[in-house]
């Protein structure tokens, strides 16, 4: 099942939290992750969050360990695969 591009499953994506997030992406990119709407979301294929939902990250491009499967988002849609940030669909 297609991950549907809302605030809500934006709020619970823990990508921000995981150990391969590095804090260089974090200050790139923190003022559209706090700044989008939901309709400017919807639009989008590229986004550096909810890598579930969008496109593989620009930034992200080592494995340093996923966090996706004790995310809700990957249990409500029953996401298969993980590391979505460093391939589009998962690994
Ligand atoms: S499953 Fe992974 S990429 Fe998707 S919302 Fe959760 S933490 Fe983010
Ligand atoms: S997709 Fe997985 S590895 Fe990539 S940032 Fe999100 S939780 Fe971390």
């Amino acid at each position: 099942m297609q991950v549907e591009k809302t605030k809500e499953n934006m709020c619970n994506c823990l990508c921000m939290m995981c150990p391969s997030y590095e804090k260089i992406c974090k200050l790139k990119n923190q003022d559209e992750n706090k700044n989008i709407s939901t309709k400017d979301l919807q639009n989008k294929t590229h986004y550096e969050k909810m890598f579930c939902a969008f496109e593989k990250s620009n930034c992200i491009h080592f494995d340093r360990g996923c966090i996706c499967q004790n995310c809700e988002v990957f249990k409500k849609y029953g996401l298969k695969h993980r590391e979505y940030c460093l391939k589009t669909g998962g690994i």
